[in-house]
């Protein structure tokens, strides 16, 4: 298991890798949203970026803007976001990301088109857009969001006619109203290439950290750990970066137990490390 934290792209990218650098994660998830993370902003500071991942050996995932429709009904305007699709898979390539999460459709009203139509066109543009990413050497994943986004079946519908990996975030699977994390583990655990995790009430997507909302952070992980072993997001949305640590701490302990979790501190603090107290 290796753990990340993703930008804030209203703050510039440089001083946040310095951020989780000097925390240990293992890598950054880099959504490349507008203002400070837009595509043409990651071009712009790409060595900069190389350089300040470099320095701290942290390693890349790519994440793209949620709002960008997979399936919108109107072709000239999905014709436009998929060349915005294109610029951030571009952006993504060029710091070698390899793998891209993007989101089933979250932006849209349902009562727009169908759900029928919504999947169609979900099919459609992850065609080519996979097809555009994987000469760029980047893997394409599909994240679910809430159940009015996608329910289990449409995913599935999806899954049978692309060859695509899922981004789990289990935070958006615990939300009221939708299947819940155990039925997404049940349907697509050979699918899951990379997991988002952030705790809640059940109400609103509140990315909170682990611990704060209410989750049973103790059974996800185990449940997680039983089928799962690579990229964790801790999609925390808080400025104080201490529940960030807090929730490093907490997934580190739930997975590897209290002693080898501080056995596996010793390397990088020889002088002791304090955990964020849990
Ligand atoms: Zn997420």
């Amino acid at each position: 298991m290796i753990i990340g934290a993703m930008n804030n792209p209203h703050k510039e990218i440089i001083e946040q890798i310095h951020s989780f650098g000097e925390m240990n994660f293992d890598y950054l998830e880099l959504t490349l949203e507008y203002p400070h993370a837009s595509s043409w902003v990651v071009q712009k500071q790409k060595k900069r970026i190389l350089d300040a991942l470099s320095s701290y050996n942290l390693g890349l995932v790519a994440h793209f803007p949620w709002y960008f429709s997979i399936s919108h009904p109107y072709e000239g305007i999905q014709k436009a976001t998929n060349k915005e699709f294109e610029e951030v898979i571009k952006a993504a390539a060029s710091l070698g990301a390899k793998k891209a999460v993007l989101h089933a459709e979250a932006s849209l009203s349902p009562s727009l088109q169908s759900n029928v139509n919504m999947v169609a066109n979900t099919i459609k543009n992850l065609k080519s857009l996979k097809k555009y990413a994987e000469a760029e050497g980047v893997n394409l994943l599909i994240e679910n969001t809430s159940n009015r986004a996608c329910t289990i079946k449409e995913f599935k519908k999806i899954f049978s006619e692309v060859d695509i990996k899922m981004a789990l975030d289990i935070g958006h699977a615990s939300l009221r109203g939708g299947a819940g994390f155990e039925e997404y583990v049940r349907e697509f655990s050979k699918k899951v290439a990379h997991v988002h995790l952030h705790d809640n009430f059940g109400f609103n997507d509140d990315h909170l950290p682990l611990g704060a909302g209410k989750m049973d952070v103790e059974a996800v992980v185990a449940k997680l750990k039983a089928f799962y072993d690579s990229t964790i997001t801790l999609e925390v949305h808080s400025p104080d970066p201490h529940y960030l640590k807090y929730s490093r701490d907490m997934l580190e302990i739930l997975w590897y137990g209290k002693k080898k979790f501080e056995d596996n501190k010793d390397y990088l603090y020889p002088d002791g490390y304090k955990p964020a107290k849990y």
